[in-house]
């Protein structure tokens, strides 16, 4: 590799790949393949020959990268700080009042409510999301039927190639609704832009998810070795559905194996295990340097209404932001018509519900201009209010050193073993502080 030559293989050397795919299409030369790092867990640009870079001039592999640069205010539209979510219409928290979609969804179900109206009332052609291929393999397809839509996965949490919603937009003429998580709907925004004469399918409306994070194969790999699952016989992996935690369902050959997302140390063995692999040391390192959590360029954002409000709840509610007023009066009459059960909400609601350092990527600002101040590769992301300091001592060490560490080692060698010992001295922390929190219990019954 030609250090260099600037190319996508900036991204891949810093390891901040999202797999959307979009520099593949973009790439004039079709130098760039897709393909599974087994060492990183994820997918990511291979260019097997650079001599057409050498007099490629526009540098389109990066133009379209979510990781490269990115301004928020020309992209979204968001020119107005004092909007500290993005730009928007309208909030709400709620669900879909058909309890099966609601069941079987991630969240509150809206989003399956609204590709059943769009399809039905013939505005799109096609909805563009994610179907199962085999084992852990998801990717984007084109739904026409209502009824097929429905069956579409909730949120699959590990890393996908999503390339394949370009290859759609590029060879199927047609207006579609497209699904993405924030990275993956930048991309193919930028793709829109970069590569116009490309573009054939027409995106009309974009429904975007708010996204902490994605977690790399390791994740599963190591927590299905630990629960004496075989990895390598994975038929599928779903987390979601059920109630509004759900549970993680490894399928294999031999059967199902179901682990709640929500573990109760005293009663479940798989606790540890499962928050030290779904924990952000596990997370696509680009996750740790992201912004757009809240899914800026969407028209309409959804996400888990983690509030206290719906705590004693047992199915999901969702909280949506409106960020395009046609999809809002949609909504208003999925409302009226008594299809989604939907209450106006706040701003504050949206941060309190995804915390304020996630919503406002204010980590992932900090730990960018610290690794800019030392002279590293970062991506620079233009937003109307940044955050200007540097990363404290505990925000660089915890949330970006300590992962950064971990992937290293993972990657190159003993990452079972490291996993072990983690599982090992969290459990012993846990121990103790359940154990004093016991006594505690004990002591003020007395
Ligand atoms: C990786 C990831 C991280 C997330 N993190 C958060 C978070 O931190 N906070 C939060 O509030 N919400 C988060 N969400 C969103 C949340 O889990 C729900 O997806 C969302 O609330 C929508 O719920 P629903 O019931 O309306 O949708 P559902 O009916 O469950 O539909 C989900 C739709 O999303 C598509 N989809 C699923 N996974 C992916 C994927 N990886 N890439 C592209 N499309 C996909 C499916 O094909 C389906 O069409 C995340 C989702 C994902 C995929």
């Amino acid at each position: 590799m030609t250090e260099s030559i600037l190319n996508v293989n900036l991204i891949t050397r810093n390891d901040l790949c999202v797999s959307c795919g979009a520099c593949k299409h973009a790439c004039p030369a079709q130098a760039i393949q897709i393909q599974m790092n087994d060492a990183k867990g994820f997918y990511e640009p291979i260019i097997a020959n650079e001599s057409p870079c050498l007099t490629c001039e526009n540098r389109p592999c990066l133009a379209v990268c979510p990781s490269y640069e990115e301004n928020f205010v020309e992209l979204a539209g968001w020119s107005d700080p004092a909007q500290q979510i993005g730009p928007y219409e309208a909030i709400y928290t709620g669900y879909n009042t058909d309890s099966e979609v609601r069941k079987r969804a991630s969240s509150g179900g809206i989003i399956k409510e609204l590709c059943r109206y769009y399809l039905e009332t013939g505005q799109v052609d096609g909805v563009i999301t994610l179907r199962h291929i085999e084992g852990l393999e998801y990717e984007p397809n084109v739904y026409t039927e209502v009824d097929d839509v429905l069956q579409t996965p909730g949120s699959i949490y590990h890393n996908i190639n999503f390339e394949k919603a370009i290859e759609i937009l590029k060879s199927r003429p047609g207006r579609y609704l497209l699904i993405a998580i924030p990275c993956q709907l930048t991309s193919i925004r930028k793709w829109e832009q970069t590569c116009r004469e490309q573009v054939i399918g027409q995106i009309v409306v974009t429904v975007g998810l708010i996204c902490g994070w994605m977690f790399t194969r390791h994740t599963l790999q190591h927590f299905a070795r630990w629960q004496g699952v075989d990895y390598a016989d994975l038929q599928n992996a779903t987390y979601r559905g059920g109630d509004k935690f759900g549970a993680l369902v490894l399928e294999t050959s031999t059967g199902s194996h179901s682990f709640s997302r929500r573990p109760n140390f005293w009663k479940d063995a798989h606790t540890i295990p499962y928050q030290v692999a779904f924990s952000r040391t596990y997370n696509n390192q680009r996750c740790l340097l992201c912004v757009e959590h809240l899914n800026y360029l969407a028209d309409l954002a959804v996400g888990d209404a983690w509030l206290d409000a719906f705590k004693h709840e047992k199915d999901g509610t969702s909280i949506i932001i409106v960020r395009k007023k046609s999809v809002g009066a949609v909504v208003e009459e999925l409302i009226v018509s008594g299809r989604l059960a939907l209450k106006p909400a706040t701003e504050k609601a949206v941060i309190d519900s995804q915390s304020a350092d996630l919503a406002q990527g204010i980590s992932a600002q900090r730990i960018i201009n610290r690794l800019k101040a030392e002279g590293h590769f970062a991506p620079t992301y233009t937003l109307p209010a940044p955050v200007m300091e540097q990363a404290s001592e505990s925000v660089w060490q915890k949330n970006y050193l300590e992962p950064k560490r971990f992937r290293e080692v993972t990657w190159a060698t003993g990452g079972y073993g490291l996993y072990r010992w983690r599982i090992i001295k969290r459990w012993l922390i846990t121990f103790r502080n359940e154990a004093l929190k016991a006594v505690v219990r004990w002591v003020k019954r007395k």
